[in-house]
């Protein structure tokens, strides 16, 4: 990448001309002075010059971050300016090696950052948002099963890819907070995010700090156990929540069920149309919110949360999910009022503002993104979209 080298009685304008037309984000000061001291020291009225001349530069008056949202298949990436507006985006596929998704990623990085200077905006930092378990302090990837990853220092290893501040996190806790900041839960401050896709995985936030827990593991909602000695889940253990209800689950139970009978396996959106008219696809969602019911009870009575925000595909569902798990929901609490139950505001578009948050926490930045506004944030130019690395 370009650097400025500064040495000599450089004047502040030259530096700032030689920012301008390289497109540099670095300057390097190598004017040293003697002190009355005995040693070297660098002039001070130089350090305050070059200071000046890089505030004042029109490129690195235009800062930008670099938002990753990975998941099972593919990794997207969007360039976000200060106003939390896509300027681009990108994606990769994830898959194969654990280290071959690390190079990728860096590539995604590498290109975003390369269009970045070609638009005239410099990028100060990047949020990179990931499934598994995931060390937020350290960048680290203790465990994601789908990406081959384990103990993966992520954030070391792409700043180290791009010479830029990197912040790693929880896809969902990440997509919580963007629902925190801009969402179905503005303004409070007890939230269970609870997202609700192939699998089922929370974001709770107590007390306005999201919990990560002593392994990373805080907010595993789909692996709680609502059957005793219930169907076996992919995780090893029994009756988990995510058998029953989850878009993968839905989708196998319905097809486990009419085997050789209807001879089609829809998709979750295909058993929840055929609820009102085929009595096998009413009985596996009515099973299935009774699984996810016993979650959110179980979560309400340890959490005590304000509200709860449905997100993910199967929660598309709307007032269809709503109304009848509300219902649920209260029967299970006797004794208490129930939460809110809200779906998501931000759709699929929360990961990637969660992660452009971070990217700009990373960068010391974290003021701009107090003023964004949803229609903004929510706008992603798709004729942007390109596909750089298959
Ligand atoms: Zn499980």
């Amino acid at each position: 990448m370009p650097a400025v080298l500064v040495g000599g009685s450089v004047r502040a304008h030259n530096v700032s001309a030689l920012v301008a037309r390289t497109g540099a984000r670095e300057v390097h000061l190598r004017a040293q002075v003697a002190s009355g001291r005995g040693h070297l020291e660098t002039d001070e009225s130089l350090v305050r010059e070059t200071v000046l001349a890089v505030a004042e530069s029109p490129r690195a008056s235009r800062p930008a971050v670099v938002a990753v949202d990975i998941g099972g298949t593919s990794a997207k990436g969007a360039l976000v300016d200060t106003d939390g507006h896509v300027l681009r985006s990108a994606r990769v596929a994830t898959g194969g090696s654990g280290a071959e998704t690390v190079t990728r990623i860096a590539g995604l990085l590498t290109d975003l950052i390369a269009g970045a200077r070609e638009s005239g905006r410099s990028v100060v930092g990047a949020g990179v948002v990931s499934p598994g378990l995931i060390d937020s302090a350290t960048g680290t990837v203790r465990y994601a099963s789908t990406l081959g990853w384990t103990d993966l220092p992520l954030a070391q290893l792409l700043s180290e890819a791009i010479g830029l501040p990197v912040a790693v996190a929880h896809d969902v806790r990440a997509a919580g907070a963007a629902e925190l900041a801009y969402g179905a839960a503005a303004g409070s401050r007890n939230v269970v995010f609870a997202a609700i896709g192939t699998g089922v995985a929370a974001a709770i936030s107590s007390d306005g700090r999201t919990l990560e827990g002593a392994i990373a593991g805080a907010g595993e909602l789909g692996h709680i156990p609502v059957v005793p000695g219930g169907e076996l889940c992919a995780c090893g253990q029994r009756g988990c929540l995510e058998v029953y209800f989850s878009g993968a689950g839905l989708a196998r139970r319905y097809a486990a069920a009419t085997d050789g009978v209807r001879g089609e396996s829809p998709d979750a959106a295909g058993v929840i149309a055929r609820v009102g008219g085929d009595p096998i696809a009413a009985r596996v969602w009515s099973e299935g919110l009774d699984a996810l019911a016993a979650g959110l009870t179980t979560l309400t009575l340890l959490v005590d949360p304000e509200v709860i925000v449905l997100g993910g595909g199967v929660a598309q569902a709307g007032e269809a999910l709503l109304g009848p798990l509300r219902e649920r929901v209260s029967a299970g609490l006797t004794w208490r009022e129930a939460p809110r139950l809200e779906t998501a505001a931000l759709g699929t578009h929360a990961g990637r503002i969660g992660a452009a948050m971070l990217a700009f926490a990373a960068a010391g930045r974290s003021e701009v993104t107090r003023s964004w506004s949803v229609p903004v944030i929510l706008t992603d130019p798709a004729s942007a979209v390109t596909d750089t690395h298959g």
